[in-house]
């Protein structure tokens, strides 16, 4: 019980209250096939143990904004460009992933939200496997259903892709807060104000939907 506890308060920082649950990734059938690559994440998994994970940021510069319609996690990987984010996308592999609520807000007006945090890596060919966390959480308050159904999911990444090309266009449709981008408009980046999402996110999409979470 202590162990979920303090695993889950190291994993997502934003969370409080509610019982945490925390489910492995069922590990595929035991082939010859996948034997030697699951070795090789069994190692990953494990190096990854002993290392602190990176925090998320918790500051929110500009919250989500309300009025706007709002997304729903399908609608924003349909957005993701084939190239790069849906094609690499199959490098990427959902180490783990908590089930709770986020708390946004202090006092009386703290609200608490269905929320999906993820942890993927990828493995690259050359030079270090790159790990990153993920938040999907749900805009309404009052809503409990699967976060694959939500029609309005809050997205965040915590990699440079996320940062400097979905964050604000994601912001504008209503369905990120700023957090790790400066707020300003990804000009270069993302002109059309494209609001898709990174490899990340489309895998923990997939993940999600596989697991109707
Ligand atoms: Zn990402």
């Amino acid at each position: 019980m202590k162990k979920t506890k303090a695993k889950s308060r190291s994993f997502n920082k934003l969370s409080s209250q509610g019982k945490p649950f925390t489910r492995k990734i069922k590990k595929p059938g035991r082939t010859d096939a996948n034997k030697s690559s699951r070795k090789v994440s069994n190692k990953v998994a494990k190096k990854l143990k002993t290392l602190r994970p990176p925090e998320l940021k918790r500051m929110i510069l500009r919250p989500f904004l309300e009025d706007k319609p709002g997304r729903s996690f399908l609608q924003i990987v349909r957005k993701a460009p084939e190239r790069p984010d849906i094609f690499n996308s199959a490098d990427v592999s959902v180490l783990r992933y908590t089930g709770d609520r986020i708390k946004l807000g202090e006092g009386s007006s703290a609200t608490y939200h269905k929320a999906i945090a993820t942890k993927t890596v990828t493995r690259k060919d050359r030079g270090p496997d790159t790990t990153y966390k993920q938040i999907i959480f749900a805009r309404d308050p009052t809503y409990k259903g699967a976060l694959i159904d939500c029609p309005q999911i809050i997205l965040h990444c915590q990699c440079a892709r996320h940062q400097f090309m979905w964050e604000y266009a994601l912001w504008e449709v209503g369905a990120a807060n700023i957090i790790t981008s400066n707020g300003n408009k990804p000009v270069e980046t993302n002109p059309r104000m494209r609001a898709g999402c990174c490899k990340h996110a489309v895998m923990s999409y997939l993940k999600l939907k596989e697991r109707k979470i």
